[in-house]
């Protein structure tokens, strides 16, 4: 397959092999292009599997006092990073402070959970997935029956019981339906802490941060705002599904089907190829800006619900024990992990990029108007 709106070197120039790669890319461009007193690093303690230090980087394109902000946000699940931080390079590569409409400014949060990244995990250095970590801890955690029931076969005691465990959950898939089933495994849960969809017991670093982010960028005080929070691994292969997780019939609605159009879809109502889900990093924003902001996520298709459980059921498994990094039954892990949520096929990066420029752009005019 040939790039045909891209060229091979322009792709190569957007996409990274691995986080490290991804993170000096958007340094250089963010040094080159971007006033350096906006921008701001986040250093996390553990390190990545060759050593490297994790850091979240944000970076600010535009005026300082601008009254609407896009943000773009990636990684927000380690692995699926890739796509998000091609967005934000090629976001930064065409365009400038000048090109942007007046009183407009972009908010770049470039990996937001950078051990997953590394690591080329989901989950973040705790296990937690921070698309469930946004709940209130002050309030009793919310049950997941489903998971209760299904938590030995989605992550049997050993290999050997790997089959019959599979069989189990396609056997509760076929009893109770296919979204059932997805809300049982995948809506998230606060009880197994090496399981899949973990939602954690307090904040998570990344949460934390993200908090601060909001703070120091007086996001809250403008006048709107508007996220997009890039994601892959759900839905036809390379199309970019904008979901709408705020409240059906409310302000956040409205925009963002005024701004994104009809392909908009609200997994309250059922028309997204993703179910509802706890504690989502949506509930930050619409808790601290209310009505002035528009969060939609962003997401890529690549292969099957089927294929993913499985890739992660196979991750979390390994991850149960200390992992040495270089051997080979970790790499084949890792690599299974790696193609599911980047598929890295020059047809795959340009759809990503072609979408990712429309949906900028769409937000861009709706902060505009
Ligand atoms: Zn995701």
């Amino acid at each position: 397959m040939h790039p045909v709106l891209f060229t091979p070197e322009y792709l190569g120039e957007c996409y990274s092999c691995n986080y490290l790669e991804a993170k000096n890319k958007f340094s250089q461009q963010v040094k080159h292009q971007l006033d350096p007193g906006l921008c701001r690093e986040f250093t996390y303690p553990q390190t990545g599997p060759e050593g490297e230090a994790l850091t979240s980087s944000v970076a600010w394109l535009g005026d300082a006092e601008a009254e609407h902000v896009l943000v773009l946000q990636s990684a927000t699940h380690g692995v699926e990073g890739f796509a998000g931080s091609a967005i934000q390079l090629d976001t930064l590569k065409r365009l400038t402070a000048e090109k942007l409409p007046g009183g407009i400014a972009i908010l770049f949060i470039h990996v937001i959970n950078p051990y997953g990244f590394a690591w080329l995990r989901r989950v973040n250095e705790q296990g937690i997935d921070l698309n469930r970590n946004f709940v209130d801890f002050n309030q009793p955690l919310p049950a997941n029956e489903g998971y209760t029931q299904l938590a030995d076969q989605i992550l049997p005691l050993s290999l050997t019981g790997w089959d019959r465990a599979s069989q189990k959950l396609s056997a509760y898939r076929d009893e109770y339906g296919q979204s059932e089933f997805e809300k049982a495994v995948s809506s998230g849960q606060y009880e197994y802490a090496d399981g899949l969809f973990y939602g954690g017991t307090a904040p998570s670093q990344s949460r934390l941060n993200l908090e601060k982010i909001i703070d120091d960028y007086e996001l809250h005080n403008r006048r709107s705002v508007a996220v997009i929070d890039i994601h892959t691994g759900l839905g036809p292969f390379g199309y970019g599904e904008v979901i709408c997780d705020h409240p059906p019939g409310s302000a956040g609605v409205k925009l963002a089907r005024t701004w994104f159009g009809e392909s908009v879809t609200e997994p309250a109502l059922g028309s997204s190829t993703s179910v509802q889900k706890l504690g989502l990093i949506d509930y930050l924003w619409h808790r601290r800006l209310g009505e002035k902001v528009c969060f939609v996520t962003l997401e890529f298709g690549t292969y099957s619900v089927e294929q993913m459980f499985e890739v992660l059921r196979r991750d979390h498994f390994m991850h149960r024990q200390t992992i040495d990094w270089g051997a080979s039954e970790t790499q084949q892990v890792k690599q299974a992990i790696r193609k599911f949520f980047y598929p890295a096929t020059p047809d795959w990066q340009e759809m990503v990029l072609m979408r990712g420029r429309q949906c900028i752009d769409q937000a861009l005019q709706g902060l505009n108007q």
